[in-house]
């Protein structure tokens, strides 16, 4: 049994039995052998079907969303999680079928004669995914969707650190028999997972560097393809021309949104020495008016910690940076509320890159701001580092935002915003250096790296004899 921990309450007061291999195995062979009636569907059959998905999720969204509070110690992001997945549902069973009308391509002309050429577009038969616990629902399904709606069946597995929601959207799942029998979904740890590696034929990870790195050592050991989506320290760049003010709000929300847990979180600063003063006199205010969700879980703009070991990570940072010479503007200490931790919005200052909280993922409400001269220090120093998955950019216009957000190291940069990959779905972007390999998770190729290219290769004339080949012919 793997025990739960209740992020408000600090207890133990649920817990798993994780899948085995060989209940791996089962579920893989179950859900394999139906795939080919799925695929046969169609992929207007597949939208229709998800549809009917998308309608039972909402009838049931009461029971999801007080799981997933649960599981998260926050409501209102749990309202949107379960809120949203019908409307992605929706969005992506209305694209798919067009999408894959215009992939497939009959007879054209090859450049050796006589010959034509057919590429087909086939589903791998079944779909792999590991999530992460920061947005259980939203990333237990992110590559699902599209994945089903491309033919494959599918096998999930959500973090073991928050696994509640998993039953009411298993219900969710048997009110539409269709689905049931090309989806499943397993609860479990590291095991799980690597079981689940063993039995599909492409998986997509989203979690951090260090287990991506064993995910993907598994995966080129079975020659599957590996998505990876992985960690972040997400810079902004706050130009001389922005309006300070507004830099600071957008700043804020886009660090603290979920206490922090968000792979795309602004973790770093970098602010034009003209706009500073304001900037971090608005920062620290705003910041400070942040309240705990606690006692009340619907007040308030900061949940718990959802990861208890995430509270102990976050402060060794801060306490390195102290001890380093950082100086805290506000906020700073984990504190223990009803027995979740909490951190409020923390602002810090005199940071150097030596500090971890410059060099690591933090992966909590903590803003590091560093004052810069020139353009091109901001640059250097918003492209060092491991981590390249996104940034953002805020000038006075976003003609001048946009200049340097192209000579950025990140896969998605937000311009005049802040991380709006969180928010924005149809917006094709890699994950650079080792936020993470392979397609896009978003816009078309979502859903076309979910095909293997197959080429039907006709010989329109006669074929070759043995003689066109014979020495001295
Ligand atoms: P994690 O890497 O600890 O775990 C993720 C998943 O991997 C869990 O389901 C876990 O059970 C499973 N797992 C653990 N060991 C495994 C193994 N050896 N083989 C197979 N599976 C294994 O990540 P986490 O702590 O749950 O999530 C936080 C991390 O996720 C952060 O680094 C964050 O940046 C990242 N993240 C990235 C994105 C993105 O889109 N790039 C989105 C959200 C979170």
């Amino acid at each position: 049994m793997i025990p739960v921990r209740n992020p408000r309450t600090g207890e133990v007061d649920h817990q798993i039995e994780p899948a085995t291999s060989e209940q791996v195995a089962a579920e893989a062979r179950r859900v394999r052998s139906a795939q080919p009636a799925w695929q046969a569907l169609g992929p207007e059959g597949r939208a229709e079907t998800l549809k009917r998905w998308a309608e039972a999720i909402e009838e049931q969204a009461d029971a999801l969303v007080s799981a997933l509070s649960v599981d998260t110690g926050r409501l209102k992001i749990a309202r949107v999680e379960v809120e949203g997945l019908p409307r992605t549902i929706r969005r992506w069973a209305g694209r798919a079928p067009q999408i894959i009308a215009g992939l497939n391509v009959r007879d054209r002309p090859s450049a050796f004669p006589g010959v034509s050429i057919s590429t087909r577009h086939v589903p791998y038969p079944l779909f792999g995914a590991i999530a992460p616990w920061n947005f259980p629902v939203v990333l237990s399904t992110i590559d699902l969707i599209p994945a089903l709606l491309a033919g494959c069946a599918a096998l999930v597995k959500p973090s073991e650190v928050t696994p509640r929601f998993v039953g009411p959207l298993k219900e969710t799942i048997a009110a539409v028999p269709e689905l049931e029998r090309v989806l499943a979904f397993v609860l479990g740890g590291p095991e799980t997972g690597q079981a689940l590696i063993a039995n599909v034929d492409y998986v997509c990870f989203t979690g951090s560097v260090a287990t991506g790195r064993k995910v993907a050592e598994a995966a080129a050991r079975c020659f599957i393809p590996a998505n990876l989506e992985l960690g972040g320290k997400d810079p902004m760049i706050v130009l001389a021309s922005a309006d300070p003010v507004q830099a600071a709000r957008t700043a804020l929300r886009a660090s603290v949104v979920a206490s922090g847990q968000a792979c795309q979180s602004i973790e770093r600063v970098y602010v034009a020495r003209p706009v500073a003063e304001r900037f971090l006199k608005t920062l620290v205010d705003e910041a400070g008016k942040c309240r705990p969700n606690f006692p009340d879980i619907d007040h308030g703009e900061i949940g718990p910690f959802i990861f208890a070991r995430q509270a102990e990570v976050v402060q060794a940072q801060i306490d390195d940076a102290c001890a380093k010479g950082a100086r805290i503007l506000t906020g700073g200490t984990v504190e223990r509320l009803g027995g979740g931790l909490y951190l409020r919005p923390t602002v810090i200052t005199n940071v150097t890159s030596d500090m971890l909280v410059m060099r690591e993922e933090t992966f909590g409400p903590v803003i590091p701001v560093i004052e810069f001269d020139t353009v091109d220090e901001a640059i250097a120093q918003a492209n060092a580092g491991e981590f390249g998955l996104s940034a953002a950019v805020i000038a006075g216009t976003a003609h001048e935002a946009e200049a340097v957000a192209a000579r950025l190291d990140a896969g998605a940069v937000s311009i005049n915003d802040g991380a709006l990959t969180s928010m924005v779905g149809d917006a094709e972007k890699n994950a650079f250096k080792l936020s993470g390999i392979g397609p896009s998770r978003s816009g078309d190729q979502g859903l076309t790296r979910f095909f293997r290219t197959q080429a039907l290769i006709r010989q329109n004339g006669q074929p070759l004899p043995l003689a066109a080949f014979a020495e001295g012919g």
